[in-house]
């Protein structure tokens, strides 16, 4: 057996389920099965694998650190190329660059920056792989002042349609780096290292977060959204609508981080300070000195591992009145104590020659649910997914990252950007070899299997 064929994986050897399981980090797993699995351990097993996926004329899909929600890369029959184990890092202090492997997580890779002064944007959440969150685009801490975090690639090492591995960057392959910036599941190679620009660390991180009841909900939420234009960039704000333990209606709680300078700090979080309706918060937390590990510590307790998620979202540009009164059904209807709705004023980007990416707005609403039970699949879907439809006319588009378009299809890029991704895929990946955004055939959802049925009835 050579080294190759003891990495991979076919259906029903040892291995292959846990791989399968493995490959989604949500505890609710996709009922589908690839004919094999690859547990790559570098760029020529990654090679090889397209090489043998096409000879056998299977279609081929790829994880890194498995953060897809829905579980993308898990598809019905198929070559699946697992990335779990690449996970390298590289820092080149002194140049500001770094290379890394698909599968680093954002807790490791800013560790090792923060040994050299420097930081990186990496997911919200420590544990999020970088290969599908650069590709999607990229929410990271500071994604306001830094762009997302796709705007820092410079460069990418990929294996093409053929089986070849090339050295990406914008001299030598600008189609092939704009797709890499913002297609998300649509991309049409296998990313195995990213070469990114890294970025100097922050003196000072300051944080402040107010929980106010269940009655001040609107207000808050409009406060927030009307006055995200006026605040620095550096300023990260957002909302969340949740239980809070002891407080039996749903709370908001506004939360700003600031990354700053001790001189500038306390004036990034004056604006809010100075809200209206401050006086009424039942808790409160007012400048506190925190710490990237503080931040992803704050966002691992809010999305635990071993729950059962469905999480979606749209931007949104329209005037607040308008937001509120058509996203009520989700704000009011959170399905269990675990969920919440994440309400995150990013407030605009414009878009770039070079990146595909191009949806965002002022504001992510953003369903998140959150349960244990299988028995509640239907409600935690239903929520997530069939409520948020009622935003579709102040909505324009979703973020591949938390994007389920086979249970809400919904555009991740403008029309002309998604026309140039489909024109490139024809080039790049001529007889479609790569899987691409999931289709409602392909859902295993208790959501896609209730429409079947409703369908056949
Ligand atoms: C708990 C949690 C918190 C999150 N927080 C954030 C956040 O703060 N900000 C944010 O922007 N997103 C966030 N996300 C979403 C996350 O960024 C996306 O789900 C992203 O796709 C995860 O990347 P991954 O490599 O871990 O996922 P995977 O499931 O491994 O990959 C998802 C898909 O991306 C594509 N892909 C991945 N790697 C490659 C590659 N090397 N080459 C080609 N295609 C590839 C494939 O189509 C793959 O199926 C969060 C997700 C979770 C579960």
């Amino acid at each position: 057996m050579t080294d190759f064929e003891s990495r991979l994986l076919v259906r029903g050897a040892h291995g292959y389920e846990e791989a399968r399981l493995g490959a989604v980090w949500n505890e609710r797993k996709p009922d589908r099965r690839p004919d094999a699995i690859l547990v790559a351990a570098g760029d020529r097993d990654v090679q090889e694998g397209v090489r043998w996926g096409v000879a056998r004329g299977l279609r081929v899909s790829v994880r890194s650190g498995g953060h897809s929600w829905i579980g993308n890369g898990v598809r019905d029959g198929g070559l699946l190329i697992d990335l779990s184990a690449l996970d390298e890092v590289v820092v080149d202090a002194p140049n500001r660059r770094a290379t890394v492997r698909p599968a680093v997580q954002g807790t490791r890779f800013n560790a090792l920056l923060a040994a050299e002064g420097l930081v990186f944007p990496s997911g919200h959440c420590p544990s999020v792989g970088v290969g599908g969150f650069l590709l999607g685009g990229g929410y990271g801490w500071n994604s306001r002042a830094l762009g997302p975090a796709c705007f820092s690639v410079e460069g990418v090492d990929a294996v093409l349609a053929d089986g070849t591995l090339v050295h990406a960057t914008d001299e030598t392959h600008p189609d092939l780096m704009w797709a890499v910036r913002g297609a998300g599941p649509g991309f049409f190679a296998v990313v195995t290292r990213f070469h990114l620009r890294v970025h100097p660390a922050y003196d000072q991180i300051l944080r402040s977060a107010y929980v106010f009841p269940h009655e001040l909900r609107d207000e808050v939420l409009a406060w927030s959204y009307d006055t995200v234009p006026e605040v620095s960039d550096s300023l990260e704000l957002s909302a969340k609508v949740a239980c809070t333990p002891g407080v039996e209606r749903p709370t908001t709680t506004i939360t700003a981080a600031a990354f700053c300078t001790p001189q500038d700090g306390p004036e990034m979080l004056e604006p809010l300070e100075r809200a209206p309706f401050l006086r009424h918060a039942l808790r409160r937390i007012e400048r506190r000195p925190s710490s990237l590990d503080d931040l992803y510590a704050l966002s691992d307790g809010l999305t635990p591992k071993g729950r059962r998620y469905a999480v979606d979202g749209v931007w949104t540009d329209a005037p607040v009145e308008r937001v509120l009164d058509a996203g009520q059904e989700v704000l009011d209807g959170i399905p269990t104590r675990e969920s919440f709705l994440l309400w995150m004023l990013w407030g605009g980007q414009p878009t770039r020659e070079n990146a595909c990416w191009s949806t965002q707005g002022r504001l992510y609403f953003s369903p998140n649910a959150v349960w244990r039970d299988p028995a509640d699949d239907l409600l935690g879907e239903t929520w997530a997914h069939d409520s948020l439809r009622a935003l579709d006319p102040v909505a324009h588009g979703t973020q591949f990252a938390d994007a389920n378009p086979a249970d809400r299809p919904d555009h991740g890029l403008r029309a002309e950007q998604a026309a140039r991704l489909e024109r490139l895929r024809e080039r790049y990946d001529p007889h479609g070899l790569f899987r691409t955004y999931l289709s409602p055939e392909e859902s295993t959802t208790a959501l896609a299997v209730r429409r079947r049925a409703e369908r056949t009835a």
